[in-house]
């Protein structure tokens, strides 16, 4: 174990004079209390350190000891459920003021699960491998890998029944005579990705029962999302409701640097909320990771790694899992006061030169895998990004488009006319939509890219015919431009507008939003043939079922597909009635 003293402090960040060898990333302890850091940076007779905790009290002369280990993370059953902070040591309750955890622990507390076997003495098991399964009181089962880098035969192997997670419960023994002791926990290098057989393409959207997303900007399951919106715009909730809807089997939520009473909320609710799989707290399968404005700067900076190990590491047992992080603004802040602290020269904005790789390094770990036993698993990372007066031309939110796929831009002026998601549709964008559309048209909604890119051309359109309105006048415009207008509100209204507190639309199925798509489309082209004969725009949105139309999402629930069929039905006879009025009155 090596030996420094501190000889220069500075907030979280430590330099101090080595008595022995340290290497890059190792995890230290700090003082009396042992306060958890890591080495940051080495010089001949310096090194520089990165303290996780509070540093009140440490002065020159304090002593540091090494741990030999890259600061890690300790992974296990237990994690399911539970509140850490950004190291992964577990929070007892983030609705009182802090400090939230025991200065200098280190990681989960041990505790006991029902573990299965699922090898056999004498089998061969390569990393990766099942060597059995624990069955949490509540929640999902959870699989017990050989950890990445360990293999060889099964020497030893406990039989089914309760055990604490760091107990042996397995020796592997390689030829070479290496021996390995299993636990249901592994200790891994926090910012270490973890290893899979390899990368598959993402060709299946993550649904999120959001239609602005499903339909127009979907993310792929392994893909990678952004949320870049000014303050109050709704990056929060729109992540609360990704969180509580998505198709994921696992969630994983960073508070990164928000309020600590926003993440006690969702903590509430989320204990409060009913999983709609499987009838239980949703909080059973999400783990919340939060560094909250008031706790220390550096643990925010580790945070997002934490959270995409997390993610990794139930993905390895072969589960989809999103990760919300929210917000990464506040991440790159850390980053910058720590990087201010070591003088180094700032760069855009303030923030380090390596802010782009770092976020890069972030974005990257997003993958479909298939796992290192063979199974298919996925991590989806969502990130809010609060750009200063909501100017996205600055340093994080331009960095991070570099690394994403899907863009879900928030607009000031959507969230003032309290039109949520405020979600700009010609703002946002989604690379993944083509590869997606041949998963909507196997699922039957054989006109989704078609539909899709209808929608999107007459928002585009409108953007261009209302600029032009509030010159003219609308009154002045002809009929073609007034039905273009009058359709593109339809699509707002109509299609993109869902409250995340409606009980009847917050969330959306894929069959429904198919289906409410397909309704739209089928009117804006009978629509338009009938504008074509002569019919008045007016005419047709002065039409009773228009109004109907327009709020189908909030009066048509889940499964009522008749009542969609008769809306179909009656929209189609209306439209077919004005026409024959129109000929009628051309006739005589
Ligand atoms: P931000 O995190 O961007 O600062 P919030 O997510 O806290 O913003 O949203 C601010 C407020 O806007 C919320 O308290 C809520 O009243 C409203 N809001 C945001 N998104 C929605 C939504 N999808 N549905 C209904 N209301 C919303
Ligand atoms: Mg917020």
């Amino acid at each position: 174990m090596s030996i420094a003293v501190t000889e220069w402090i500075s907030g979280p960040v430590i330099r101090a004079r080595p008595e022995g060898p340290f290497v890059m990333r190792e995890s230290v302890r700090v003082g009396e209390k042992g306060l958890l850091g890591e080495v940051i940076r080495i010089k001949e007779s310096e090194i520089v350190i990165q303290v996780y905790e509070d540093t009140t009290g440490i002065r020159p002369g304090t002593r540091i000891e090494g741990d030999g280990l890259p600061l890690s993370v300790r992974l296990g059953p237990g994690i399911l459920g539970g509140t850490f902070d950004g190291l992964l040591r577990p929070i007892k309750d983030i609705s009182v003021d802090g400090p939230w955890v025991q200065p200098g622990t280190f990681n989960v507390q041990p505790d006991k699960f029902y573990f299965i076997p699922k090898a056999a003495e004498g089998e061969e098991l390569k990393a990766g491998a099942v060597v059995g399964q624990v069955k949490p009181k509540h929640g999902i089962m959870q699989q017990i890998l050989v950890p990445p880098g360990m293999s060889g035969v099964v020497e030893e192997l406990v039989a089914e029944g309760e055990y604490p997670d760091d107990e042996q419960l397995c020796v592997l023994t390689e030829e070479n005579g290496n021996r390995y002791r299993i636990t249901m926990t592994q200790v891994w290098p926090a910012r270490q990705p973890r290893p899979a057989a390899a990368r598959l393409p993402s060709n299946e959207p993550m649904l999120t029962g959001q239609r602005i997303i499903d339909c127009l900007f979907p993310v792929a399951r392994g893909g990678k999302a952004a949320i870049p919106g000014g303050f109050g715009t709704g990056k929060t909730v729109l992540l609360e409701t990704l969180a509580k809807w998505c198709n994921a089997d696992v969630i994983v939520y960073v508070g990164c640097g928000e309020r600590g009473n926003e993440l006690a909320g969702l903590l509430e609710e989320f204990s409060q909320l009913e999983d709609p799989r499987t009838g239980r707290p949703l909080m059973e399968r999400t783990v919340l990771i939060a560094n909250t404005s008031n706790m220390p700067v550096a643990a925010r900076e580790a945070s997002i790694y934490t959270g995409v190990t997390v993610a990794e590491y139930f993905r390895d047992q072969g589960l989809d899992v999103a990760l919300m992080a929210d917000s990464t603004s506040r991440w790159a802040e850390a980053l910058r006061e720590v990087s201010g602290r070591l003088g180094e020269l700032p760069g855009e904005g303030g923030y380090p030169a390596y802010l782009s790789s770092r976020l890069a390094d972030f974005y990257e770990r997003a993958a479909k895998v298939r796992t290192l036993s063979g199974e298919t698993g996925s991590v989806t990372l969502m990130g809010a990004v609060s750009p200063p007066s909501g100017d996205f031309s600055e340093p994080v939110t331009s960095h991070t488009r570099r690394y994403i796929r899907s863009l879900w831009a928030l607009d000031t002026h959507r969230a003032h006319a309290r039109f949520y998601p405020a979600i700009h549709p010609l703002h946002s964008y989604s690379m993944d939509a083509e590869e997606l559309s041949r998963w909507w048209h196997a699922e039957g909604c054989t006109r989704w890219q078609e539909l899709r890119l209808r929608f999107l051309s007459l928002l585009d359109e409108q953007a261009h015919l209302e600029r032009m309105a509030r010159i003219i006048g609308k009154d002045a415009m002809p009929p073609r431009q007034r039905f273009i207008l009058m359709c593109a509100e339809l699509v707002n209204e109509g299609f993109l507008r869902q409250s995340a507190f409606s009980p009847i639309d917050r969330s959306a199925s894929p069959a429904r939003q198919a289906q409410m798509m397909r309704i739209i489309g089928n009117f804006i082209e009978q629509a338009e043939e009938a504008v074509s004969r002569g019919v008045l725009p007016e005419s047709i949105s002065a039409l009773p079922l228009f109004r109907r139309l327009m709020r189908m999402s909030e009066e048509i629930p889940e499964g009522r597909w008749e009542v969609f069929a008769e809306l179909a039905d009656a929209l189609h006879k209306a439209l077919h009635d004005l026409m024959e009025a129109d000929n009628q009155a051309q006739e005589v």
